[in-house]
Parts: C-alpha cells; structure tokens; sequence
C-alpha cells in the first residue's frame, strides 16, 4: 500500500542558473538563444498538451506577451532557457494555447513538470503582490531575471516568500485523528493544517496547532517529519509529521474546522483503498495521504 513515488511538485529537471542570473551579459545572451523557450499561465492557471506536459513555445516569438513585459527566467532544462510568462488577461490570448486549472493539471502532469509548474505558478504569484516595496511603499523592479526584485526608492531587496505549513496526522496507539472544514467535499477528511508563525519550531508549531483546533495535547518531542512538498496555492511548504496524542477528548474550534474524529487503522485502509463507507481522503497528489500510508503500513 506504502508507494515510493515522489508526490506532486516534488521533483524539478532545472538548473536554476543562479551564476547566469547575476550576468546581465549572459542574460542577455540566453534570452536570444533558438532552444530558449517559454511556458504561459493565465489567471494562475498553466497552458499544457495532451501528453502530460506543460505547453512550450519558442520564447522569442512570445516574449512580449508576459504581463508588465516581464518574463522570468524557471531555468535550465537539459542547457536550454526555459521562461514563464504570465499572460495579461486583458489582451489577447496567443493562439492555441489551451488552459487548465492548476490541481486539475498537476493529476494530469508528468512528475518532472509538476516540478516546474511549481515553482512558475508560486513566482508569478510572488510577483503579482510585490510591485510594491513593503519597506517604503516604492516601486519595484525585477533583477536576477525574476528571482528577486529591487526597490527603485530605498534599495530594499526582496525575495520570494515561501510559507511553512505544519501537516499532522495525529496518532494514539491504532487510531488517528482527521478533521475536515465546511467547504470541502461531502465525506472529505484529511490530516489537521496551519501555518507556522514567527519563532516555533516545526515540532512545537505542530502541537500548537492541534492545540487550537481540535483541542487535544500531544507530545512534541514524538514528531517526525515524515516527508515535505511545495505545494503552490500561492507558496506554502507542506511538512508532514506523525506525532503522538497524550489526551483523546477532542474539543474543536469551529471557526478553523467542522468536525474531527478519530478513525481506526482498518478504516484508513479501507479509506486509502476507496471501500470506506463514509468516508474519503485527498488524492494522491496532497501529503495527507502519503502520511495516512505511511502510517497503515
Ligand atoms: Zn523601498
């Protein structure tokens, strides 16, 4: 039951370029390469084929589509340029282009292309709410050919942000605890979430969000990563950990979750193999599944 195979955003071909990106002579010459080509999103949603990859086109027919005249260079594929650009929903749409929700396209993907949508949909996004400097209130511009920008008023620099989320199935002897919110699916249960905040760690972040859902103590010093994703809407990091409940009474805070409950090991197995009754988990793209086959095995 226990797969092996890497999850959804996990593996990347490219070679981020980071020598290229502080030449501004080498960008220049890559961006006039024939193998340099370009990807295209539009509303965050990525352009793909019908044979498992994202839709690539030669990059300088397109170039000047991308919103704000502004590619970003993904990296390199095998030596070659590889940009995306994000299409201005105002114009028109070059040709041909067909465009698929994200979570729809990353079931569809091969894995090496999940890799890339990754990371093009969580920059375009990143870029999207930082044209302006948070230190000031300047513009800002891009540098590096996307992997940072640079306030024209005070100098600040600014990176992309990444978000750490703490995922945890809670466990107690053969049972662990899932909870599901109001807006998703009839019957859709998953492992709790939050975001980490400013000086916790994983592990004691980890207990502090059980804490304030469903109302349970457990045992930081039990947690163990058990795997991490990216895991782009817009840029979280996903860090999935197994931690060991000390109390059962579940107490939930119905502004974060619905409902929790505990589900025994035989209902997980049979909610990873499709038979529950009642119930179902995420699909095999989404790390709360990998944590419920890990934990079953
Ligand atoms: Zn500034």
């Amino acid at each position: 039951m226990l797969s092996n195979a890497p999850l959804a955003f996990c593996v990347s071909p490219l070679d981020r370029a980071e020598d290229i990106r502080r030449d501004p002579d080498a960008l220049k010459a890559l961006e006039t390469r024939s193998d340099a080509s370009a990807i295209f999103f539009l509303k965050g949603d990525p352009a793909i084929c019908d044979n498992g990859q994202l839709l690539r086109r030669p990059y300088h027919l397109h170039r000047e589509a991308a919103q704000m005249g502004e590619p970003i260079l993904l990296g390199l594929q095998e030596g070659a340029p590889l940009y995306v650009l994000d299409l201005d929903p105002d114009q028109p749409t070059p040709t041909g282009l067909e465009f698929c929700d994200t979570r729809t396209a990353s079931m569809q993907l091969a894995i090496a292309e999940t890799g890339i949508l990754a990371q093009a949909r969580s920059m375009i996004e990143w870029r999207r709410k930082h044209r302006f400097c948070s230190n000031c209130g300047g513009g800002t511009i891009q540098t590096e050919a996307g992997r940072k920008r640079l306030c024209e008023t005070c100098g600040t620099e600014h990176f992309p942000r990444v978000d750490p989320v703490a995922i945890m199935l809670v466990v107690k002897d053969d049972w662990c605890l899932l909870g599901r919110q109001e807006s998703w699916p009839p019957r859709m249960w998953s492992a709790l979430a939050g975001f980490m905040e400013p000086g916790e760690t994983i592990q004691d972040g980890c207990a502090r969000e059980i804490w304030e859902e469903a109302g349970l103590r457990t045992n930081p010093e039990t947690a163990r990563i058990i795997d991490n994703q990216p895991w782009p809407f817009a840029s979280s990091l996903m860090i999935g950990l197994i931690i060991e409940a000390i109390t059962v009474d579940i107490h939930i805070d119905t502004h974060e979750i619905e409902a929790a409950r505990w589900f025994s090991k035989d209902e997980v197995r049979a909610m990873l193999s499709g038979a529950h009754s009642e119930a179902d988990i995420p699909p095999k793209i989404a790390i709360a599944r990998r944590l419920l086959e890990v934990w079953a095995d």
